[in-house]
């Protein structure tokens, strides 16, 4: 056995921040310094995702080869919070109008049966993760927000079945051990875990299923020969029959630096990405640069400083969308866009408004996520958080009284390299 890297300093203490769950953990260890060659399952990615797929696939007898970038299990199947939530993001009555009753509530009941599933394998694992259906408590910041947070979950516990208890100021303390807050609301079906512990509880098993692992091994190409993939890694390439990519959202090329060949791509597109680059223009360029000629380029950007809410206090409303601007580097990208383009060889240059008005705050409606996203990006930016709950209960009377609105303004670019 290889012992491929320590927790700390060299991970827990890393420039991403010091890491709670890593303290007093053992060093992950590698099972295999370099990757085996020939395998029947590479996968690619050693987190929650790969390793689960790993037991699997050993268990059933498959050779099994997981590799990661760092070392076992870096990415965020150790830095989590630990929480397990029965529920899914959109409500029931979204799911509803997307998919139909019967499919909605089938996808509900797999939020609540992965809860019991997740009790059941650490049981019958023996994992020793500290797993316990402790609920979860969401406390109020201000008697506003307790009474809006009561009257929430009421409505998922009517239209959902959601489990709840609601907790005054008064009995907080018993669940919280402080006053600071205004009271909240136990969703009592949750339950926690220490998420470090967990993954070592994991790889424990993916090893003794048989699955080898290799730390600090990224997977820098994959291409496909007949029937088997061929992954190249700076310890050597994995010819694996099957392959399972488990890498999460750690991509780690900057929008410049594609690695995509000249000349390769019939279309390039981004959507509500490109304005958050900072550096735009070799963004751009490298767009061009691995375009066919005649390949076409579709963005789409909004434009921010129409991206407004109405019906609040006007000098608040405009502290709060202030505060916004920081939140993406180019307010106005759609009209710097046909410029820059044209600079660039394109023609055929067309902008196509995707304006949307929306008068009500519905739940799951980008105007109710629109508002919470704000609302938090404004707390991070000075506004204090009785402004903030100041302002969304401005919005919530202005929609009572039928002058609340929300306008965003998105504009589709589309063009063709000549
Ligand atoms: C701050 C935070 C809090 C969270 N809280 C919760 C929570 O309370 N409850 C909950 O259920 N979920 C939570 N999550 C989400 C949860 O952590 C993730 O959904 C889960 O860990 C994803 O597991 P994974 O295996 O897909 O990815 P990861 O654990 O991220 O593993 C991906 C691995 O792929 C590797 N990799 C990347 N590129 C390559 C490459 N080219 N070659 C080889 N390896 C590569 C990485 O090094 C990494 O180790 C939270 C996430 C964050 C960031």
């Amino acid at each position: 056995m290889l012992r491929i890297g320590k927790w700390a300093p060299s991970h827990g203490e890393s420039d991403e921040g010091h890491v709670y769950w890593h303290d007093g953990l053992a060093p992950l260890i590698s099972t295999r310094a370099v990757p085996l060659e020939s395998v029947e399952v590479a996968v690619i990615g050693s987190g929650y995702t790969g390793l689960h797929a790993a037991i699997v696939t050993a268990r059933a007898g498959r050779s099994t080869q997981v590799i990661d970038k760092h070392m076992p299990g870096w990415g965020c199947s150790t830095r989590n919070g630990g929480q397990i939530s029965p529920s899914i993001k959109p409500t029931l009555a979204t799911m509803t109008r997307k998919y139909g009753a019967n499919q909605a509530m089938a996808i509900r009941d797999e939020g609540y049966k992965s809860l019991d599933w997740i009790d059941n394998f650490i049981t019958r694992e023996k994992i020793d993760c500290h797993f316990k259906k402790c609920g979860r408590f969401q406390a109020a910041h201000t008697p506003a927000h307790f009474d809006a947070l009561v009257r929430d979950t009421q409505k998922l516990g009517k239209e959902e079945g959601v489990e709840f208890k609601i907790v005054p100021r008064d009995d907080q303390r018993k669940e919280l051990g402080t006053d600071s807050y205004y009271g909240g609301v136990m969703l009592t079906n949750h339950a926690s875990l220490d998420p470090a512990k967990y993954y070592v509880g994991l790889l424990k098993k993916a090893k003794l299923a048989g699955a080898e692992v290799t730390g600090n091994c990224p997977a820098q190409d994959i291409r496909k020969d007949h029937e088997v993939y061929i992954i190249t890694t700076p310890k050597g390439e994995i010819r694996a029959k099957n392959i399972i990519i488990a890498t999460n959202g750690y991509i780690n090329k900057n929008a410049d630096e594609s690695q995509l060949k000249t000349n390769s791509c019939h279309f390039v597109t981004s959507t509500q990405a490109l304005e958050y680059v900072p550096d735009v223009d070799p963004a751009l360029d490298e767009i061009t640069r691995i375009l066919r000629p005649r390949g076409a380029f579709v963005n789409v950007s909004i434009l921010w400083d129409h991206f407004k809410f109405h019906g609040a206090d006007e000098k608040l409303n405009e502290k709060v969308h202030e505060a916004f601007r920081a939140h993406c580097s180019h307010q106005m990208l759609p009209m710097e866009l046909p410029g820059k383009l044209t600079r660039r060889g394109f023609e055929n240059i067309k902008d196509r408004s995707l304006a949307v008005v929306i008068t009500r705050r519905d739940d799951n409606s980008p105007a109710r996520y629109s508002e919470a996203v704000m609302a938090n990006f404004a707390l991070t930016q000075g506004v204090s958080a009785e402004e903030v709950s100041d302002w969304k209960s401005q919005l919530e009377r202005a929609e009572k009284q039928g002058r609340f609105g929300f306008t965003s303004f998105p504009v589709l670019t589309s063009a063709h390299l000549s």
